[in-house]
């Protein structure tokens, strides 16, 4: 084998096109070199083998860029001879030469892949040339599209989107490795079926068979994005959320010819999202819609009742002293209650009405379709019903009622806000008709609401401006008439509204927990009162204070008694406390540990309006109490014919003195009532008949004057 280059002084940096001559020894190949050494701006290296076999062997070596053949004059092998050649170029184009009488094995050739054939002695060095390079050039354009097309098939398979093509006919021409493994077809198996068999995709929340995105994409010539909530049904069923969009195909001269589907698989981000949107709107602890997806559908429903005319009920809920289950018997038994809550609740309601929780332990339950306002009112009644019965928790049979407040759309309120606001009204009505009930809201009561919210706000200033006064009412010896005590009973000297009596501002107090402060200034005051009667001379008078349930309950409220003692330098035998039955009677168990320990310290204990409450009497002898103070409504019309209230006040005068307890009448305001009562030989009495509550001053003249209460200060 032997190879030359047939363009002399060519500069070294000119790329050759490498030409493999296979021809024998016949005169053809040094007139084929010569015709291919006055070559143009390309010049050719021809390499000259006289054998296939030798010429085989160059090809496996590479670098050659075109084969010229020459073929044996009529061989029987010659075609023979091709298709081994053929097989071995791998593409590498082949020119072959034939003689004048073989054309028709020259035609054979190309039928079979020769690239182009010449006559041997036809031909002529342009021809030669020319042929070889246009060979050259298409071999070179066809490797460049197949290497551009390589990368192509490699980027569309490397990116993380599924890529679908269709034809102008919307029958499929490509899918990349995402796209197969997402419809479940091979490309293979996909080529040239319709989209729709290949591409099935339905609507998320209707189910139907989602609009392909591609006959848009194709008929209005731009990208198309694929529907909201659109799912991809796979071959094999499986169903993944995806996203993106088709986008038409046009060839060179800017015409559609197909179209192209970019999507990915968005199922991870369509449940976080959904996750996400469930956590914004719905309850953590009872999975009921919180407040801000009530608020929407109670929007809803109002445009659509405005539309339609029809009306709406928003039922706002509260548990009856749920704050005692969880006081006692801890915050997992009060959640467990909770839930048992909503579940019942769900459970009454129809399945067009939204149960909702607000916080805490306020429910709205949202009533959409009302025919008539009484339906709220029935509505009401079945959850007042459903809770009726104990909740069975941790071995407890906890009973939870619940105080409804009904409002009604368009009466009540045009939008959810003030409907929600004035069911709350409402239902605190409800609390103050003694709970377990419901009420709907009435105007009125929205003036109150306002009322006592401004309140509540300058009771939160009224401690540090110092707006509080005590009022101390005495308590007389009613066989002997001498002061036995003083009750100090609050007043708050309003700004705007006056001297205003416990009732306007206590049941606030006790509502937001502002007694817990205002209950201990009452007890300083209260001993720093009675230290300085001791202290002018005058006769030791015990002094009472009244507490509330939260105050007793307080974990301070013992160490708040001694501290106020030692500091006020009050004996305590000189304190008295006044609790109602129902303070006493609420988790008896820690009330009798408390009334042991008051009584150890030495104050004395009172059970203040006896008879309003529901008294265990096996309770009231186990409790270390000195004193009942009977109820003032069963003093009143004491000497009424009509009323029991004699036999009543007998009795518990004959109770007292069995227990060895002073009893002590309240609300005594005739010469009738205390003759009654000392015939009963009932121990102490207090009411208007002897004194109103009066300023400290004004009370230790009374004690100065140190003569028996009988007509004074009425
Ligand atoms: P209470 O402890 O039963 O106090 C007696 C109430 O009856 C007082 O009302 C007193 O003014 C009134 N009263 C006395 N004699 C008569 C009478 O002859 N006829 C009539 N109709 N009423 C009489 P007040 O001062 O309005 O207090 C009402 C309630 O407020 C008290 O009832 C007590 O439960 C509560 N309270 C008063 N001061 C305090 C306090 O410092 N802390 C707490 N937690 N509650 C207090
Ligand atoms: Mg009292
Ligand atoms: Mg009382």
């Amino acid at each position: 084998m032997f190879s030359f280059c047939l363009k002399l002084g060519v500069s070294m940096n000119t790329v050759a096109n490498n030409i493999l001559l296979i021809a024998g020894d016949s005169a053809d190949a040094p007139r084929i070199q010569e015709a291919l050494a006055e070559s143009g701006s390309e010049p050719f290296k021809v390499e000259w083998v006289r054998q296939l076999t030798d010429g085989l062997a160059r090809l496996s070596k590479g670098g050659v860029e075109a084969i010229l053949l020459e073929l044996l004059p009529a061989d029987i092998h010659s075609i023979e001879t091709f298709d081994k050649l053929l097989l071995a170029a791998h593409g590498v184009p082949i020119l072959v030469l034939a003689g004048e009488g073989d054309e028709n094995i020259a035609r054979q050739a190309i039928e079979r892949g020769a690239n182009d054939y010449l006559l041997k002695g036809r031909f002529d060095s342009y021809s030669l040339q020319r042929s070889l390079h246009n060979m050259i050039e298409r071999r070179r354009g066809e490797e460049a599209l197949f290497i551009e097309k390589e990368r192509a098939q490699v980027t569309l398979n490397s990116i993380g989107d599924a890529v679908l093509s269709t034809d102008i006919s919307g029958n499929v021409s490509y899918l990349n490795v995402v796209a197969e493994s997402m419809t479940g077809w091979s490309c293979q198996e996909a080529l040239g079926r319709p989209l729709d068999e290949v591409f099935r995709i339905i609507d998320g929340v209707t189910r139907e068979i989602a609009t392909n995105p591609l006959d848009l994409a194709v008929k209005e010539n731009r990208t198309v994005c694929l529907a909201p909530n659109c799912i991809l049904v796979r071959r094999d069923g499986f169903e993944a959320a995806i996203e993106n969009s088709a986008s038409p195909i046009h060839d060179r001269k800017g015409r559609v010819t197909g179209a192209v589907i970019i999507f990915h698989d968005v199922s991870a981000k369509r449940e976080t999202a959904t996750e996400m949107s469930h956590l914004a709107h719905y309850d953590y602890l009872t999975d009921l819609p919180n407040r801000m997806l009530l608020k929407d559908r109670l929007t809803q429903a109002i445009s659509s009742a405005r539309r339609n005319g029809n009306r709406i009920g928003v039922l706002f809920l509260d548990l009856d002293q749920f704050k005692h289950i969880n006081d006692s018997l801890g915050h997992a038994v009060g959640d467990q209650v909770l839930q048992s809550v909503a579940k019942r609740l769900t459970a009454c309601v129809r399945r067009s009405d939204t149960v909702s929780r607000q916080g805490g332990d306020e429910f709205v339950v949202l009533l959409p379709e009302l025919e008539h306002v009484e339906d709220a009112g029935l509505s009401a009644k079945k959850v007042l019903n459903a809770l009726s019965e104990p909740h069975r928790i941790a071995e407890h049979d906890l009973h939870v009622s619940v105080s409804i407040g009904v409002s009604i759309y368009p009466d009540d309120g045009q939008n959810a806000e003030t409907l929600i606001q004035h069911a709350d009204t409402a239902m605190y009505q409800a609390k103050a008709n003694g709970r377990d009930n419901y009420q709907f809201f009435k105007k009125e009561m929205n003036i109150r609401a306002i009322e006592r919210q401004s309140l509540e706000g300058s009771l939160r200033r009224a401690l540090e401006r110092a707006e509080f006064v005590l009022h101390y009412q005495p308590k007389i010896n009613l066989e002997t008439g001498a002061i036995t005590g003083a009750e100090a009973l609050l007043r708050w000297q309003h700004p705007d509204r006056g001297l205003l009596t416990p009732s306007h501002f206590v049941p606030i107090a006790e509502d937001c927990g502002l007694i817990v402060p205002i209950g201990q200034w009452v007890l300083r005051e209260a001993c720093k009162q009675s230290r300085a009667w001791l202290d002018a001379g005058l006769r030791p008078t015990p002094v009472s204070v009244n507490v509330s349930a939260l105050e007793f309950r307080d974990k301070h409220f013992l160490e708040n008694v001694c501290a106020i003692l030692k500091e006020t330098r009050l004996e305590p035998r000189f304190l008295e406390l006044e609790m109602t039955e129902s303070v006493l009677m609420a988790r008896v168990e820690c009330t009798a540990c408390m009334l042991g320990a008051l009584k150890v310290i030495g104050v004395r204990l009172t059970v203040d309006d006896f008879g309003t409450g529901y008294s265990s009497l096996s309770y009231l002898n186990r409790f270390p109490l000195d004193a009942l103070k009977l109820d003032r409504s069963f003093v009143h019309e004491i000497t009424s014919p009509r009323a029991n209230n004699a036999a009543i006040v007998r009795a518990v005068i004959t109770m007292g003195k069995s227990l060895r307890q002073r009893v002590i009448a309240e609300g005594v305001e005739t010469r009738e009532e205390l003759a009654f009562l000392r015939d009963q030989h009932c121990d102490e009495g207090q009411g208007y008949y002897f004194s109103r509550p009066v300023a400290g001053d004004e009370f230790a003249k009374l004690l100065e004057a140190d003569e028996p209460l009988t007509i004074v200060n009425r």
